[in-house]
């Protein structure tokens, strides 16, 4: 029964049910319009039967009506008749009866009583049609009934003249059954004559219907007759019968159609004669049903093929819909390559099997770039971190027993300044790079590379020992020290932070690992010692890179930063200064310094609030100290991505006003010098010197491969990097180095500070340069605004200035060594002290620019 719920099923069972239906139709449509039609026909061939019976009966009258003038006006005959010749008579009606074959000859006498009669007839009988004769009157030319003891005669009365009346003579067939019989063979219908008494009984004559029938008929037809028309309706005027509406009996041997015919009156009893007709209507059908049965085979023939072809077609539909719900089916479970060649045909089916097959297609792309998205990293098309961590749990799991892994985590150092200064554009392009980058290193065995977000890298790959870890992480360093090119002009070095972490050492899950890895590249970050393997001592001092940064933010609210000044002193006179240096007092880990937390401030954009905040202590100070007669100028450090925004300088400005400070009392010291490279901040940057604020370039010396921006900027002071003081001390040429470049700086109109000096020696070579500022713990480490104000109180700077210093360079003269700085080709110096181009204060500003860069290019090779 399932077979009829499927569409299959379906199909074939409707296109049955249409055929049943249509064939059931044409059968019912066959029989009656065919049952009525044979009924047309039996009626018709009724109709015709009775007017053919009363053309024979009328003929058979006319027969007898002739015979009986003839003998009626035969000669022998009538003389006959006049002498009362017997003999002769008897002769004469024996002839002419016998002419027609009539049943009954007599001759009567004036009175109409019969004399003579042939065939002879008892007395009785005679005497019997006599009365009947004298009551009636003879009706000449007229179809007359006579009704005798021995039946029914159709009779002729016709008179004898002499010339008068003699007297007359009766022709008469028989009405029994050999006229029904007659008639029958010629009209090809059952006939019957009847005679109905006044009480309506029928009596039957003579007839061709069988016995059984005919009894069953006559009480049928009684009602009939009763309720019919009246004798006089019955014969017409002319004598000849008319026809009555005929009855359908259903006799013993089938239904029959009839026809009523009414005769005329019998002489004598005055009883009505009729005749009755009928044809068999089921005879008339019997070939019809024949016909009806061969058709109804014929349909079940036609059924039977229907049945076979609806099963076809139904299959045809039913089939690929099954294909293809079974694709789908397979489809929804994942299968890639369903096929479907079986529907590769013309027509709907073939369409919606492509459409099919489209849509697989087209799921298998979506697919495909779902999973993309959710394991490729849209912008550089590495792996992302899910894909990495899926990829570090495969090879745990697989790993073989003793196998070590390296989770080696990259963090770029500038990409954020990038991203600003040189726009988002370059900021991606710039990451794409360093993608590529990474991914081209395989032959050190790396076998994932990914992007984890932002500016964050990771490298997994198996390794022999820490050392081949770290030698891996090294080349990576090598290779992204190379300039980036951005543009035609441009070119940026994105050196990176790596935080190192082995399997199974450090960790067994990618999570830990990866925590691991980021632990120590936040500890490489703060340092700035590039790359650092991961160490548990690590995990306890520091913490990682998020942690921190929920942490800072609650810092800034709980006032938890403290600010630190270091003097800075003049070497020329007697100005007074300070550096502001950030510290952050955390609660467990105690005193941070800055190059733990400044770098992740600046990359996770919250540089701006604490530079905010830097400014307003650092001027709260300074009017504080001035307000108690000690006039400091104080430098405050600000990200290069504060120059970025162009609200900077207002920000500035309110500040200035808000703490009642003067512009002039302030210095603003940024690292960067690329960020001259932006017309923004270029506009910060000449806003700030409008307000009245000194600007300096900080760690000089290092990173500075951009040199020539710094001269497209409004430069006041340039602070050289504590890296090449240090080296200053030792060995010649770094000395000469720095003294070169304390020339130049003043060429091109700034004023220097050496940064980091820690000993005399070094002092007094910077004032021998000629340098006009020196910072350093020498002088004194950062302290607290109090112990900042009593150094400067109590003098403490007198010891460094000029007069207590004197010439270190007549004194102790410098040995040579290999390490020290290289010197530009054209700066070779020619003697111990002097410098090639010994009056650089004769120097172009150009050439003293070009000079710099050369200068600062060198050093920093030395120094990264
Ligand atoms: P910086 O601007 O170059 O500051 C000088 C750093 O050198 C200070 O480190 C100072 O303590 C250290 N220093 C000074 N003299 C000597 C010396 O003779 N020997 C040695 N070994 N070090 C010396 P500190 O305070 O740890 O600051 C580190 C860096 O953090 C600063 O470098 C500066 O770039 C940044 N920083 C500090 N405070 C702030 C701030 O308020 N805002 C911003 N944006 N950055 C800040
Ligand atoms: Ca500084
Ligand atoms: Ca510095």
């Amino acid at each position: 029964m399932n077979y009829f719920r499927s569409l299959q099923g379906q199909i074939a069972l409707a296109f049955v049910l249409l055929l049943l239906l249509l064939q059931g139709g044409g059968l019912v449509l066959f029989a009656t319009a065919g049952v009525r039609t044979v009924r047309a026909q039996v009626q018709d061939s009724v109709v015709t039967a009775d007017g053919v019976a009363k053309r024979i009966i009328s003929a058979r009258g006319k027969q007898l009506a002739d015979s009986a003038a003839v003998l009626a006006s035969d000669f022998g005959f009538r003389a006959a008749l006049a002498t009362g010749d017997q003999e002769t008579i008897v002769s004469a009606l024996e002839n002419s009866a016998q002419r027609i074959h009539a049943d009954m000859a007599l001759s009567l006498d004036l009175y109409g009583k019969p004399r003579v009669a042939y065939p002879a007839m008892s007395a009785d009988a005679l005497a019997a049609i006599g009365s009947v004769m004298q009551v009636q009157g003879g009706r000449q030319g007229s179809i007359d009934i006579l009704d005798t003891q021995t039946g029914l005669y159709q009779i002729v009365i016709v008179p004898v003249r002499a010339p008068a009346q003699i007297g007359s003579v009766m022709l008469g067939f028989a009405l029994d059954r050999s006229v029904a019989a007659d008639i029958r063979a010629t009209a090809n219908a059952d006939v019957t004559l009847l005679e109905a008494d006044p009480s309506g009984r029928l009596t039957a004559h003579g007839s061709t219907l069988n016995p059984a029938d005919l009894a069953a008929a006559l009480p049928l037809l009684k009602g009939t007759l009763a309720s019919g028309a009246t004798a006089d309706e019955m014969a017409s005027a002319d004598g000849t019968a008319r026809r009555m509406d005929s009855p359908d009996l259903t006799l013993p041997g089938g239904r029959v159609l009839s026809s009523v015919v009414g005769l005329g009156y019998a002489h004598g009893n005055g009883h009505l004669i009729y005749l009755l007709i009928n044809r068999s209507l089921d005879a008339a059908l019997a070939p019809y049903w024949t016909l009806g049965k061969e058709l109804l085979g014929l349909s079940f023939l036609l059924l039977l093929g229907a049945v076979a072809l609806s099963w076809r077609v139904a299959r045809d539909i039913a089939q690929p819909l099954k294909v293809l719900t079974r694709s789908a089916v397979a489809i929804a479970a994942g299968s890639r390559n369903e096929k479907l060649q079986s529907l590769e045909r013309a027509g709907e089916i073939g369409s919606l099997a492509r459409a099919f097959g489209e849509m697989q297609r087209d799921i298998f792309t979506r697919e495909k770039h779902i999973e993309d998205l959710a394991y490729v990293d849209q912008l550089s098309r590495l792996p992302n971190r899910l894909a990495f961590s899926e990829h570090v749990a495969e090879a745990i799991r697989n790993a073989p027993p003793g196998q070590q892994y390296a989770v080696i985590l990259l963090d770029l150092d500038r990409f954020k300044l990038i991203n600003e200064l040189l726009n988002h554009v370059t900021g991606d392009r710039v990451l794409k790079s360093v993608g590529k980058r990474l991914t081209e290193l395989d032959t050190v065995g790396i076998t994932k590379v990914a992007r984890l977000g932002g500016d964050e890298f990771a490298l997994f790959l198996p390794v022999e020992s820490e050392v081949a870890a770290l030698n891996v992480a090294k080349r990576v360093a090598n290779q992204l020290r190379l300039p980036i090119p951005v543009d035609e002009q441009q070119e940026v070095d994105v050196p990176a932070s790596m935080g190192v972490a082995l399997y199974p050492e450090h960790g067994a899950t990618p999570e830990d690992l990866l925590r691991r890895a980021d632990v120590a590249m936040y500890e490489a970050k703060s340092n700035r010692r590039g790359i650092i393997l991961y160490d548990e001592s690590l995990s306890r001092a520091s913490s990682s890179y998020l942690t921190m940064m929920s942490e800072l933010r609650h810092a800034v609210e709980a006032d938890e930063l403290v600010m630190f000044y270091q003097p800075k002193v003049d070497l020329k006179g007697e100005e007074l200064a300070v550096e502001a240096l950030v510290r952050w007092k955390h609660p467990g880990r105690g005193l941070v310094p800055p190059n733990e937390f400044i770098p992740f401030a600046e990359k996770a954009g919250f540089i701006q609030v604490i530079t905010r905040w830097a400014l307003r202590k650092s001027l709260q100070n300074c009017c504080a100290w001035r307000s108690r007669g000690l006039a400091i100028q104080v430098a405050v450090n600000i990200s290069a991505l504060d120059l970025l925004d162009s609200e900077f300088p207002r920000t500035v400005e309110r500040l200035l006003k808000e703490t009642g400070c003067a512009a002039q009392w302030v210095v603003l010291e940024v690292t960067e010098s690329i960020v001259a490279a932006s017309d923004v901040a270029q506009e910060s940057m000449k806003a700030l010197r409008a307000l009245g604020c000194d600007l300096s370039i900080d760690d000089f010396g290092t990173g500075m491969s951009n040199f020539e921006y710094l001269m497209k900027a409004p430069v006041d002071e340039i602070k050289i990097d504590r890296s090449l003081i240090i080296r200053m001390c030792h060995h010649k040429q770094n000395a000469l180095v720095v003294e070169r470049m304390i020339n130049l700086i003043h060429i091109l109109g700034m004023r220097v500070t050496a940064e980091g000096v820690e000993n005399m020696e070094e002092l007094r070579m910077l004032k021998d340069f000629g340098c006009d500022t020196a910072q350093g713990f020498l002088m004194s480490r950062p302290v607290p605004a109090e112990a900042l104000e009593r150094w400067f109180t109590d003098k403490l700077y007198l010891g460094f200035v000029p007069q207590s210093l004197g010439s270190v360079l007549a004194a102790a003269p410098l040995a040579e060594t290999d390490t020290d700085l290289p010197l530009p080709a054209d700066a070779q110096p020619s003697g111990a002290a002097s410098w090639p181009d010994a009056r650089p204060s004769e120097l172009s500003p150009q050439r003293a620019l070009d000079e710099m860069s050369a200068l600062a290019s060198g050093t920093q090779q030395l120094v990264g």
